[in-house]
């Protein structure tokens, strides 16, 4: 297989065991580190989350995660509809990054309303489904246990 610049190109998809939580990349600057993690949702090639669940998740995402750490960069939906991208600043402690993944999670699953869902704070406003990132969190939340494995033959 021809080798890409993008470190998620060179993952073997068919091997992955979702959901996982993978550290898929490290940045060091002068004084910063930025890691980058890969949060597995769906078993890729088998399955997809649909987008307005997506973009509501994102939103919940987005906003919850930054009432349990000061370290976040970024927080995207992958393409592919299978996970997201979540990038932090300075840490890199694995088991605190599942932690940070498992309580906002869990605050998504538990909220009363989706942030921002308007046309001044959100670019597709119409375009959501709040149950349906709901129950994303809760069916990812339900697979803790095993976010640690990311690989079938590790399991
Ligand atoms: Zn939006």
């Amino acid at each position: 297989m021809k080798t890409y610049n993008v470190e998620s190109f060179n993952l073997d998809h068919t091997k992955v065991q979702a959901p996982f939580v993978r550290l898929a990349g490290v940045k060091e600057g002068t004084a910063d580190t930025i890691y980058k993690y890969d949060i597995r949702f769906i078993q890729p090639n088998e399955g997809l989350m649909p987008m307005r669940a997506v973009h509501s998740l994102e939103h919940l995402i987005a906003e919850n995660s930054r009432n349990h750490s000061e370290d976040i960069v970024d927080i995207s939906p992958m393409g592919c509809q299978t996970g997201f991208y979540w990038t932090m600043l300075n840490d890199g402690n694995y088991e605190r990054m599942l932690d940070l993944v498992e309580a906002t999670l869990r605050d998504a699953m538990n909220a009363e309303e989706l942030p921002a869902q308007n046309p001044v704070q959100c670019g597709n406003a119409n375009h959501h489904d709040f149950e349906g990132a709901k129950k994303l969190a809760a069916d990812m939340l339900a697979k803790r246990d095993e976010w640690h494995i990311v690989f079938k033959d590790e399991a």
